[in-house]
């Protein structure tokens, strides 16, 4: 009644939840270079990510294990199928526009790297969901640096 839904709100929304039911690269990685498990207590929603890399310092493979809310799993499942073949700093130069995206930075929402994770964009307007969308890629980044440090 009186509900004037945005289509693109709409389709966001579809988006998230195809992701969300439909996951794409979930499952465990046995020869992982890094794995790297994160809550958010805020939501309940939990992430563990798994990486490796080529020998040329690419990312040859992205997987994840996890449950919550369907933004978080959402966001899990759109990071890892833009991440793949990336460089490690470009993967972080990625994580970083996605940031600035759910910080509110529309110039950064306009990035074409980001693909469907575009759909996220209006999480920005809710802080407690921010959390949700932004545990996978701090999985990321700490997987990176993990890659990049196997000692510690
Ligand atoms: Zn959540």
């Amino acid at each position: 009644m009186g509900s004037d839904a945005n289509p693109l709100e709409a389709l966001y929304r579809e988006v998230i939840l195809q992701h969300y039911q439909h996951p794409r690269n979930k499952g465990r990685m046995e020869d992982a270079a890094a794995t790297i498990r994160l809550t958010n207590p805020s939501c309940g929603d939990r992430i563990e990510l798994f990486l490796k890399t080529s020998p040329d310092g690419r990312v040859e493979g992205i997987t994840y294990e996890g449950q919550g809310c369907s933004i978080s799993q959402a966001s899990a499942s759109m990071m890892t199928e833009r991440i793949r073949g990336l460089s490690l700093d470009e993967a972080l130069e990625l994580a970083e526009r996605f940031h600035q995206m759910l910080r509110g930075d529309a110039e950064a929402a306009k990035d074409e790297r980001l693909g469907d994770l575009v759909a996220l964009q209006g999480v920005s307007k809710f802080p407690v969901r921010v959390k949700c969308a932004a545990l996978a890629w701090e999985a990321l980044e700490r997987s990176i640096e993990q890659v990049r440090s196997p000692q510690s």
